[in-house]
């Protein structure tokens, strides 16, 4: 069942007093760990970030980047890379990792589409990823309105390659369909954590359901590209980080993506442990044995992180296996 968790209609004033994530207000705070060495990142001050930061706002754009305040975001903004979210800023599920805010959101801006379209155009950008809130509010979950945002790009900009990177879309039957006979390149989903924690961790989802979501883009569109990724450093085991490996090779995915979780304030789930570089080695090294045709596993993968480079080595991954099967 999703968590609706409060009504967009307070006014200007209380939204400015209202906590991020009311939901989350009466748990106990978690102190947040210091971050050890190999987690340094690039301080957000170049002109690149600044002309990125310039485009987003002139068109009244969210990022995923500042919303989930993602470590990376001197060095992607620095290039032009900027992950935009579409269907506001506001999130209808309440997962104990995310720092998107959460609560009721307003209706669809309809000239979303038009506008991102515009701002992939003007960044000049040659793989673009769009992400969403989840809305579990509207009938389709926004399928279509997702749909329309990559059919308005491809208008826009024929040679920029899309990458999807969806919500679930739990009990919304036909939409998984819609999004993806809209043809992106990429259907990117993140199952997040092993299925234990998802009670805790992810508790509006079901882990079956979101590997079913990646399954059907495979059996719907064989050439697509899936991928998805997991956080460690939430509690899960290794094997736990083995077996959520055999079920996305289970359902095709062709790409995934590995790691640490950080903890976004003292009302958000604790970091169970830092997982050191080494470890992230040996996640990489099984994922290549497992078939993955491309694995990015490191303390500060993100899921777009990089994603344009990642595209390329995917496809030339394809290109190989189809040679060598030849
Ligand atoms: S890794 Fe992704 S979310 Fe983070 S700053 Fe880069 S593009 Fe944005």
């Amino acid at each position: 069942m999703a968590t609706l968790i409060d009504t967009p209609n307070g006014g200007p004033k209380r939204e400015a007093s209202r906590p991020r994530h009311p939901e989350k207000q009466a748990r106990a705070d978690s102190p947040i760990l210091r971050k050890p060495d190999w987690i340094r990142v690039k301080a957000p001050v170049s002109k690149g970030y600044a002309e990125t930061r310039a485009i987003v706002r002139s068109r009244g754009l969210h990022t995923v980047c500042e919303e989930a305040a993602c470590p990376n975001i001197g060095e992607c903004w620095d290039k032009k890379h900027a992950t935009m979210m579409i269907m506001g800023d506001t999130c209808t599920r309440a997962c104990a990792f995310c720092n998107v805010k959460t609560g009721l959101p307003g209706p669809l801006d309809a000239s979303e589409p038009e506008h991102v379209a515009e701002a992939v155009a003007e960044m000049g950008l040659k793989h673009v990823v769009i992400t969403s809130v989840d809305r579990d509010d509207l009938a389709d979950g926004g399928a279509e309105h997702f749909a329309k945002v990559v059919r308005a790009i491809r208008a826009g900009s024929p040679e920029t390659t899309i990458e999807i990177l969806t919500p679930d879309f739990l009990r919304k039957d036909g939409a998984a369909e819609i999004v993806i006979d809209s043809k992106p390149d990429v259907f990117n989903h993140n199952l997040e954590t092993a299925p234990r924690l998802y009670l805790t961790i992810r508790p509006g989802a079901r882990y079956f359901h979101s590997l079913r979501l990646l399954e059907k883009v495979k059996e719907r569109d064989p050439q697509m590209f899936t991928k998805s990724g997991i956080m460690v450093g939430l509690g899960e085991g290794r094997e736990e980080v083995m077996q959520v490996m055999d079920d996305m090779r289970s359902a095709g995915i062709d790409f995934i993506t590995i790691g640490q979780y950080l903890q976004p304030t003292r009302k958000h789930a604790p970091v169970d442990r830092f997982v050191h570089p080494d470890e992230f080695k040996s996640y990489e090294t099984m994922a290549r044995a497992k078939g993955f045709l491309m694995v990015s596993a490191s303390p500060l993968t993100r899921s777009s992180h990089h994603a344009g480079e990642d595209f390329a080595k995917l496809k030339a991954a394809r290109e190989r296996l189809a040679k060598t099967a030849g």
